[in-house]
């Protein structure tokens, strides 16, 4: 009888599954409170957060259970970054690189012997993941990449450097793009790039961490060097030439994390705004009798049901594996604007107090900028949003997709 296909299968009653996978990281993430806290202030990575992650199963969140994960939906996988960035962006982040970027591209693009090579101790939580694309010279323009990997028999030799790779100092694992075909490489023909997966301790291969960052100060963030470095044939990922689409298809991923994680940004900021505006008086009265502090506090609520149904719509999407790189990116792009705008406006309503790391909003408000910044940053979502608009972009079906979950 209903005729719209999406009425009949859409439920916003979440499973008990999904339910659970909240509840745990959101106990997870409020015992690490104090903790990120801390390392944020003195802007240092504390490994013990990787090790509580992978004990509670989050390494290996939407990894199906026989390749070590807990097989959940990426509903679950949305909930658990918006529980995680509600207490700190940088624990979120790790699910980012490791889970979305990384384990669900291997997941979805590595033959069955990559997979239990690689990808069951990463679920396991026994080796941590990430991604590298960006490099110091190329960002948004991803055929831009210097980095290149010459076939030498039965391996290949890659030089360059990433920057700015989140884990990067603390990562086992390391998925790469690389130039495979120089000719292409002058053309700017994305078929000449390729995708390898590295691990620490390759000889030629240094890491290094990038100090002074604004915000995911309990982070690790920093640079990968290689120093022709002797990749084996076996660790191309995909075949020679899929690079850039390995790239692409990773970011689909990753940035559903972020659109998911910046919900939870705009919750903590909603959640410190209502508490600080009961308590603060001016001019005789709470300031949440103040029409203006209402307006803030009003933004805040509305933005976060309007992004939460932007990641919920590309998870439901993600679920039924059908392409979602528009709706990805547009909950991606509106999610983190709209965090930022949560979090300055959270410091608005706290007043000085605001601007001291007394309350969190002030930390809140450094890491929403970064999300500006990656995964495709706010101008290139921008044009992306535009041209689909225009009719100049559409998603055709491709060779891969994620798996439906079990
Ligand atoms: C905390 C953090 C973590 C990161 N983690 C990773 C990671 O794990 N792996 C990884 O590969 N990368 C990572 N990055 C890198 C990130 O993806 C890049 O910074 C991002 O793609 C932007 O590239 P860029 O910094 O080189 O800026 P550029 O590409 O140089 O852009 C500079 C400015 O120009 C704008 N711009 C660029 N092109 C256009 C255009 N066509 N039209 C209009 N404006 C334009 C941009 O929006 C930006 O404002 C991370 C970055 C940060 C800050």
């Amino acid at each position: 009888m209903n005729e719209h296909p999406e009425a009949k299968t859409v439920d916003f009653n979440l499973t008990e599954d999904q339910l659970m996978v909240q509840s745990l990281a959101r106990e997870f993430a409020s015992r690490q409170a104090a903790t990120v806290k801390q390392c944020d202030e003195t802007a240092c990575f504390n490994r013990d957060l990787l090790t509580g992650m992978a004990e509670s199963g989050l390494l290996g969140l939407s990894i199906p259970s026989r390749y070590g994960g807990t097989g959940n939906d990426y509903i679950s996988l949305g909930l658990a970054c918006e529980e995680l960035e509600y207490v700190d962006t940088a624990l979120r982040v790790v699910m980012s690189v490791h889970v979305g970027l990384n384990s669900l591209t291997l997941l979805s693009w590595g033959t069955e012997e990559q997979k239990q090579r690689w990808l069951v101790p990463q679920a396991k939580g026994e080796k941590v993941a990430t991604y590298g694309l960006t490099e110091p010279a190329a960002g948004s323009d991803a055929l831009g990449i210097q980095t290149v990997a010459r076939r030498n028999g039965s391996e290949y030799v890659l030089s360059g450097e990433k920057m700015w790779i989140s884990l990067a100092d603390v990562a086992d694992h390391f998925l790469v793009i690389a130039w495979t075909d120089l000719e292409k490489k002058k053309r700017r023909d994305h078929t000449g790039m390729s995708a390898f997966l590295l691990e620490r301790g390759m000889k030629g291969m240094t890491t290094t961490t990038i100090h002074g960052k604004l915000g995911v100060r309990a982070g690790n963030t920093g640079s990968v060097s290689f120093d022709d470095v002797r990749v084996p044939a076996a660790n191309l990922l995909g075949h020679e030439g899929e690079g850039f689409r390995i790239a692409m298809f990773a970011i689909d991923q990753g940035r559903y994390t972020v659109a998911a994680g910046s919900t939870g940004l705009i919750r903590a900021c909603l959640d410190a705004s209502v508490e600080y505006a009961q308590i603060r008086t001016t001019f005789g009265k709470p300031i949440a009798e103040h029409q203006l502090i209402k307006e803030m506090i009003a933004e805040m609520a509305s933005d976060y049901e309007a992004c939460r149904l932007l990641w919920l719509k590309a998870g439901w999407l993600k679920n039924e594996g059908k392409r979602n790189t528009r709706e990805t990116s547009l909950a991606k792009f509106y999610g983190c604007a709209a965090a930022e705008r949560a979090a300055s406006n959270a410091v608005q309503v706290h007043g000085a107090y605001g601007f001291s790391s007394e309350y969190n909003v002030e930390r809140f408000y450094r890491n929403a900028k970064g999300a500006q910044i990656y995964e495709g940053s706010r101008e290139i979502h921008k044009l992306l949003q535009a041209d689909y608009a225009l009719g100049l972009r559409t998603d055709k079906p491709i060779r891969v997709t994620l798996p439906r979950p079990e």
